[in-house]
């Protein structure tokens, strides 16, 4: 199973530290090698927790890249190659607070085909919004958005995806177990051979109903990967 971390734009220098906790934690922990957990912090702290997670199995990702694969007069931007340097190995891609503004399925596409030649794994999100929920159009969002997002990759085998319903982030609702069910469900029927994850308002206090959905690989946590000791607990419940 994988878990995680997407700090967004949270966190100073002295919040590399409270990793030590799950340092701590991973060390001990009987199922470690069946949990993989990745921290995607933002840009500014990739290099100092690339150093702290040095000799763990926990690894560090980005929450974006540019679709350019050398440098360039991008100002404000970063390139894989960039994110490589300072120990990135994975980067999410298409997440809806990047989509938010303005980040089409096209750039979004040319963004995996980078990262993957850059040599980066790809943590691909997909998601649709309330509006579109209630209109009934989600397998034609999801549909799209992976149609677009993965045109023309090749090896789609190691990219790992994410299901994010955009009213689910940071609001505190997760989707009914049957919903989720069924959306993975029909991911994974376009997708075979990837990881799907869930991702939205994942806590300790709703891991275990999300654990009860039996076809998760994973799950993308925001909010409640800022707190190590929430971090851990979902960790742990998912192995009870
Ligand atoms: C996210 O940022 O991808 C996310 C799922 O956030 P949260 O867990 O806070 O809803």
């Amino acid at each position: 199973m994988y878990f995680i971390a997407n700090w967004k734009m949270f966190g100073g220098i002295n919040s590399v530290n409270s990793l030590d906790k799950v340092i701590k934690f991973i060390k001990s922990f009987k199922k470690k090698k069946l949990a993989k957990i990745i921290y995607c912090p933002p840009h500014t702290l990739i290099d100092s927790m690339s150093k702290k997670l040095k000799n763990t199995n926990i690894s560090v990702g980005s929450q974006n890249c540019h679709e350019h694969e050398s440098y360039g007069p991008f100002t404000g931007s970063v390139n894989c190659k960039m994110l490589k340097n300072v120990g990135a190995k994975y980067v999410i891609i298409g997440h809806s607070e990047v989509r938010q503004s303005g980040e089409s399925n096209k750039l979004i596409n040319q963004k995996i085909q980078t990262a993957i030649k850059s040599g980066l794994k790809v943590i691909f999100c997909v998601g649709e919004t309330i509006h579109q929920r209630k209109k009934k159009l989600t397998k034609k969002i999801l549909s799209t958005q992976i149609k677009v997002g993965l045109n023309k990759i090749k090896n789609k085998k190691g990219i790992i995806v994410a299901y994010e319903p955009v009213w689910s982030i940071g609001t505190g609702i997760i989707p009914k177990p049957l919903d989720l069910l069924n959306t993975i469900n029909f991911i994974k029927k376009r997708l075979k051979n990837n990881k799907i994850l869930y991702g939205g308002s994942v806590n300790p206090k709703n891991i275990n109903q999300l654990n009860s959905i039996n076809n998760l690989d994973g799950y993308l946590i925001g909010g409640a990967s800022q707190v190590s000791k929430k971090f851990i607990d979902i960790i742990k419940k998912t192995y009870n």
